[in-house]
């Protein structure tokens, strides 16, 4: 099966968001047995890439780097190899990051069509002051953890990294083929409602409803 991109501003919830998902497509793999799916987790954490590879500012860009958005360009190669090691008609893949390039989602899914296997968009949408303050906590905890335990709490952004990526966001549009179908949770929603737009993306991806990818289609 499919690629499930997830795309989000930072600090949205998307991790959160996709080990529930992970946690939910678990369950309905294993409803079949022998089970017809394999499951995969990628994200910048499963690769070890850093939030400052996203870090554009002049200040904090590394001299080695060939250009401002070097790193980010091999953080995105990486992510790719990964997609693409395991990406097949029986591999459920989850891409949990920002995804936010919309040529990056199209490479995506030339990549899923390629391996004859549908995409789709998981969009987390949370507002930009509640993702703000999540970063800051988090800014907060690591500097409390780093100063009195000498260990370290989840990877912040610098606040100019933050906002750039915010910024630099650019909306999935369902209108597209690489950005369809697009399926979304809020930050409120609860379990249940949770629960529905998994539902729902099971049915799309690799339930009886199931897009058939034609090659040159
Ligand atoms: P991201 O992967 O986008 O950086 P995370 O999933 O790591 O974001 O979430 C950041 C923080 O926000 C975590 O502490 C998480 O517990 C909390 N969080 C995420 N989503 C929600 C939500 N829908 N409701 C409440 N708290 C959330
Ligand atoms: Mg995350």
């Amino acid at each position: 099966m499919p690629l499930i991109i997830v795309s989000g501003l930072p600090t949205s919830g998307k991790t959160t968001r996709a080990k529930q998902l992970h946690d939910y497509l678990s369950a309905r793999v294993a409803e079949t047995q022998p089970p017809k799916y394999r499951l995969h987790l990628i994200s910048d954490d499963s690769l070890s890439i850093s939030r400052a590879v996203y870090d554009l500012s002049p200040d904090t860009v590394r001299l080695h780097t060939r250009s401002a958005n070097s790193s980010e360009k091999d953080a995105r190669a990486a992510l790719y190899g990964a997609v693409k090691r395991v990406l097949s008609e029986r591999d459920i893949v989850i891409l949990d990051g920002l995804n936010y390039i919309k040529g990056w989602r199209y490479q995506l899914h030339c990549e899923a069509k390629a391996m004859r296997t549908p995409n789709c968009i998981l969009r987390v949408a949370c507002p930009v002051d509640q993702a703000r303050q999540v970063n800051e906590e988090r800014r907060r905890r690591r500097q409390d953890t780093t100063e009195h335990h000498g260990e370290s709490a989840p990877e912040a952004y610098e606040p100019a990294n933050w906002d750039n990526l915010v910024f630099r966001y650019e909306e999935p549009n369902p209108m597209t083929r690489w950005d369809s179908p697009l399926f979304a949770v809020l930050w409120d929603d609860d379990e249940a409602q949770t629960k529905r737009t998994f539902d729902d993306l099971w049915d799309a991806m690799a339930g009886e409803g199931r897009k058939v990818v034609k090659p040159n289609q």
